[in-house]
């Protein structure tokens, strides 16, 4: 038999996107938010930051919520597949000329290797992590389970994605795929121009995505936050969640309803800090071929891939990064 040894393959260390960290100017309010109405368990805090976890997140930490006078992104954190993964993705990045350096880890995470996307996102890698360990009266008897089912708000049961506003996708997602070994499962080509993309080491069809910035604001190396997102598994969770959302006085983005890329069932709001966060009703779908050919939408049926049903994309969506001032 005779073995194509021209086929690219594949780099697995990249395991599972960690925590991420994000800026905001009412960490109360936030913290708020994400604790009463989304059931998240605050881990620690410290300085300006506050750590919180969802109730099916097995770590320490999934989301840092640190003040800022602007909402926005701090660190995208990326486990590893094993501490030789670890060593090995950062040799690739010194290949490829980006600069690592390593700390000791923020609370609950070990040794970590920072680094920018082109775009100017700050990504980490690391291998060690505090596993969360739930106080008896926490702990769940679904042994699958780190602690019980909140019974606050509409519960996220873990971290999901983030999308990443970047003002070259093709140079970005290019950069993940070569160092981090991220796969492109689909993405937007409109008018010849690469305006999104969805990106994963697993499964799923992503854990990070890259939207074309068209305020300019993420010129130079300024990358910010399109959204963050978190998973319920239950599509019944976003319309009780709309529902709160609505009672609460918040300011919901879009939704719920359906993307055509990814097939999520979603719904977005602003959280009180200003950051938009998603919340992700099912599975999508997921990807098992291992030679998966990415799946390009153009400016011939892109208004599908953006909502395959449900209300259409507020303008503000894919243009700017906030709420649009009334
Ligand atoms: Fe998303």
């Amino acid at each position: 038999m005779q073995i194509d040894e021209t086929y690219p393959e594949p780099i697995f260390d990249v395991a599972q996107l960690a925590s991420v960290e994000m800026y905001s100017p009412k960490v109360d309010e936030t913290v708020w938010f994400f604790t009463e109405l989304l059931g998240m368990t605050e881990s620690d805090r410290v300085g300006d930051s506050v750590y919180l976890r969802a109730y099916e997140d097995w770590y320490h930490h999934s989301l840092k919520v640190t003040f800022r006078e602007e909402p926005g992104i701090g660190r995208t954190t990326w486990r590893t597949s094993s501490p030789q993964a670890l060593r090995r993705r950062t040799e690739a990045l010194s290949t490829h000329g980006v600069r690592v350096q390593w700390r000791e880890g923020d609370i609950g995470q070990g040794h970590t290797a920072d680094f920018r996307s082109p775009s100017g996102h700050a990504h980490s890698l690391l291998w060690d992590v505090d596993y969360f360990e739930a106080s008896d009266e926490q702990a769940s008897r679904l042994l699958s389970r780190p602690q019980k089912r909140p019974l606050k708000g509409v519960p996220v049961r873990r971290l999901d994605h983030v999308n990443h506003l970047v003002d070259d996708v093709t140079a970005n997602r290019e950069f993940l795929q070569d160092t981090m070994g991220f796969r492109l499962r689909e993405n937007i080509v409109a008018h010849g121009r690469e305006a999104a993309a969805w990106m994963s080491v697993s499964p799923l069809v992503h854990e990070i995505a890259n939207l074309a910035d068209r305020t300019g604001r993420s010129a130079g190396g300024n990358g910010s936050l399109h959204h963050l997102a978190f998973w319920y598994g239950f599509p019944q969770h976003l319309l009780d969640a709309a529902d709160i959302f609505t009672d609460y006085g918040l300011t919901i983005d879009i939704g719920p309803g359906k993307h055509g890329a990814t097939q999520a069932q979603f719904l977005y709001v602003f959280e009180p800090g200003g950051n938009r966060i998603e919340l992700f009703g099912d599975t999508g779908y997921l990807i098992f071929d291992p030679a998966w050919k990415p799946l390009t939408w153009t400016e011939q049926n892109m208004d599908k891939s953006l909502i395959w049903y449900g209300s259409p994309l507020a303008r503000e969506f894919t243009i700017f990064r906030d709420p649009v001032p009334a």
